[in-house]
């Protein structure tokens, strides 16, 4: 792999202590290309513009998918990056339905720990703090025609993030507008499925809540996501997450919690269909006993509220509950202070 390292690091120039999620870069970045019908070696730079022309491929048909993932500051001084093979997958799935080429697992893998390596600097020390990265792949020929693009380009960026702390999580329960529908590209992490998602977002932001709940397309019966993080409630004694299918995005700490839970007989889980309905009722029946997201951003994100056709009902997020005990043990295996049995930590 060529490497071309930073004449003038910025490091200095980044106040560590005070990061806005996902605005500052680290010094370098990772590039492949592909052209016909193979990737080029992937080189890694410093961290700069690309140039490109108006006829640019993605601008006009949105081959664009991403990944999100994170590398942590480890209790024994060592750097890890959580479940890096899962994201290699998981942007492979993207590439087939989005009807680009995938990208060799082993260039993923061989390339992102390079590339955290160069830039393990820029990974945060302070607790709850890591190294986000974004690798990302998109059409870059040169020509405007609706058939798909003939080259591509791969790119991993870092930025160095802080605690995730969103405040109180005031859902609603979207019943208008659909982020997906089967058939279609929800369980991929195409570029278009979050710039679809705005407006809906902003115009909850509108009535005062934080984020929406998003149902199904067909009735909007069933609950599906909560913003980009897939969703669980606590209803009784047991933990409740809809089933994956092409609708929804297979969250990778939805996974790890999923695996956790089970394999320690934490909490009963179930996986299975959730109706709007019955989270309504159990929350004023008082059996909702907590409500969360779950994502590599935050982790876990408690949810505050339930708007449902105007009414808002109130969730507990107690600090003993299952958000906080799922939370720290994922936490905890991350940081190195408790066994990883699953060998998540690269
Ligand atoms: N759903 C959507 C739509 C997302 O964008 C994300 C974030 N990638 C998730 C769920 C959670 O996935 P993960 O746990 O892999 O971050």
């Amino acid at each position: 792999m060529k490497i071309t390292k930073t004449k003038q690091s910025r490091i200095n120039d980044v106040d560590f202590s005070n990061l806005v999620f996902g605005t500052q870069f680290s010094d370098h970045m990772l590039i492949a290309e592909y052209s016909n019908g193979s990737w080029s070696e992937p080189e890694i730079k410093p961290y700069g513009p690309l140039s490109f022309t108006p006829a640019m491929h993605t601008l006009h048909y949105g081959q664009a998918i991403f990944e999100g993932q994170k590398a942590y500051y480890m209790e024994d001084g060592k750097i890890g990056i959580f479940r890096p093979e899962a994201n290699a997958k998981r942007l492979n799935h993207s590439a087939r339905r989005m009807f680009m080429p995938e990208l060799p697992e082993d260039l993923f893998m061989e390339g992102i720990q390079a590339l955290v390596d160069l830039d393990r600097q820029w990974v945060p020390k302070a607790e709850n703090h890591s190294l986000y990265l974004r690798p990302f792949m998109f059409g870059s020929s040169e020509f405007v025609a609706a058939r798909p693009s003939e080259k591509y380009i791969f790119c991993i960026i870092c930025s160095p993030v802080g605690p995730y702390y969103s405040g109180d999580v005031k859902v609603k329960v979207e019943e208008t507008f659909t982020r997906s529908a089967s058939g279609g590209v929800g369980s991929t992490k195409c570029a278009g499925n979050y710039g679809g998602a705005f407006f809906a977002t902003d115009q909850a932001r509108k009535e005062g809540y934080t984020q929406v709940i998003w149902t199904d397309h067909a009735n909007h019966e069933l609950v599906e996501e909560s913003g980009t993080m897939n969703v669980a409630f606590i209803i009784d004694d047991t933990f409740i997450t809809p089933p994956l299918s092409d609708r929804i995005l297979a969250g990778i700490t939805r996974d790890s919690i999923l695996t956790l839970l089970r394999d320690r007989g934490i909490v009963k889980v179930e996986e299975r269909p959730v109706k709007v309905e019955e989270v309504v009722n159990a929350a004023k029946e008082g059996r909702l006993q907590e409500a969360f997201g779950m994502g590599t951003a935050a982790v876990i994100s408690p949810i505050t509220s339930i708007g449902f056709r105007g009414t808002d009902y109130a969730i507990a997020t107690p600090q003993d509950g299952y958000a906080m005990r799922i939370k720290k043990e994922l936490t905890d295996l991350r940081s190195g202070a408790a066994e990883d049995p699953y060998g998540w930590m690269l």
